[in-house]
């Protein structure tokens, strides 16, 4: 059974390896350069795979203002990281025959940077933001015009001085992308016409997306491979294709093939000890530290034990374990199910 010798805040419970994790949903440094992965964004709503619902709204929404010669409404895209955000809007721009200027919330800190970004538009060009619910309040203030009325209401000056220009900025269309829905303000809410829910991926939809990009690699996947892997991808085009990119790198190196069956997709997961449930070390080892209290689990103490911030193990962790059934949260604290309790003591890791 895979059980720590440890109790809850004891300071000796093994520390998590702080290593990148295959199986977080937010992106890696690798991902933010790869030219296969930009080959892989569908450019089309028809290329798109899943989230039928978004994209008959976003159909009707393109083609009555091409119809209509005028802009495309405000769109503010939310859900986990991974989903397909960025990818949609390129994807609109695309369709919309524009282009999309890039950019994440962090990154407007002064006044001056949103005043430049704006500025910088042309008529009917999108301009995405990630992370939307990170803006600043000047910031966010400066956009409430420039997104009604295309305008920007700057004040200059202090005190008797202060003055007030008005400049009027060119047709534009803003996609806000966001993880947390709830972080922004009602204002800024408010000001997109269209808001859209982004949700996770079925087996099946992502059985599709990883054929599509074995293709583009080169790759050679049965069916059963390629589901199997579909099924371990937690819902999240990102987790697929990177775990597809893994299973490529050890059956290139260490079988020095390019056909992938079943068989080979647990060998290369297992040497980077994912294991048939698509779970890790991290998962494991939260799993374990609960099953060793055997008794319900307050999260702040978990995160003590492992090491590790709550709300990581929150938002990251949990969310999954609950998904698959092994994990509850209850008020008296976290529980395993039977069924986690059963999975953790068949496995014989050595944490
Ligand atoms: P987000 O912005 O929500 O974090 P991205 O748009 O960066 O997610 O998508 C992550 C990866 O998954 C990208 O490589 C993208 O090409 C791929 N992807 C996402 N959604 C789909 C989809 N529906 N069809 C094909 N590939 C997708």
């Amino acid at each position: 059974m895979a059980i720590i010798s440890s109790n809850i805040g004891d300071n000796n419970y093994p520390r998590i390896k702080k290593e990148i994790r295959l199986v977080d949903s937010k992106i890696i440094p690798e991902e933010k350069k790869s030219n296969n992965l930009n080959l892989a964004r569908p450019e089309t709503l028809q290329e798109f795979i899943g989230q039928d619902q978004l994209k008959s709204s976003l159909r009707i929404a393109i083609d009555a203002s091409i119809y209509r010669k005028e802009p495309l409404e405000h769109i503010l895209l939310y859900g986990q990281p991974g989903l397909g955000k960025t990818t949609l809007a390129f994807l609109i721009a695309h369709e919309m025959n524009t282009r999309c200027r890039i950019t994440t919330a962090p990154a407007i800190e002064r006044p001056r940077d949103i005043i430049g970004l704006l500025l910088g538009l042309h008529e009917g060009e999108v301009l995405f933001i990630d992370e939307i619910h990170r803006l600043n309040r000047l910031t966010e203030e400066l956009l409430y015009s420039a997104m009604e009325d295309f305008r920007l209401d700057l004040t200059m000056g202090a005190n008797r001085g202060t003055r007030c220009r008005t400049i009027n900025l060119p047709k534009f269309t803003l996609i806000g992308a966001t993880t947390k829905l709830a972080s922004i303000s009602a204002p800024l809410r408010d000001r997109f016409g269209i808001s859209q829910k982004i949700e996770f991926y079925t087996y099946d939809e992502l059985q599709q997306i990883i054929v599509n990009f074995s293709r583009l690699i080169n790759l050679n996947l049965d069916d059963e491979a390629s589901y199997n892997l579909a099924k371990i991808s937690r819902g999240t085009p990102r987790i697929a294709l990177r775990l597809l990119r893994r299973v490529r790198d050890y059956a290139q190196v260490v079988i020095k093939t390019n056909v992938i069956s079943v068989n080979l997709i647990k060998k290369a997961l297992n040497s980077y000890q994912i294991d048939e449930k698509g779970l890790d070390f991290l998962d494991r080892q939260y799993l374990s530290f609960i099953r060793n209290n055997n008794n319900p689990t307050g999260l702040d103490s978990i995160a003590a034990g492992l090491g590790d911030d709550s709300s990581m193990l929150e938002f990251v962790v949990e969310p999954y374990l609950i998904q698959i059934g092994f994990l509850m949260r209850t008020p008296r604290g976290r529980m395993l199910t039977d069924l986690g309790k059963k999975y953790i003591d068949s496995k014989h890791d050595n944490f």
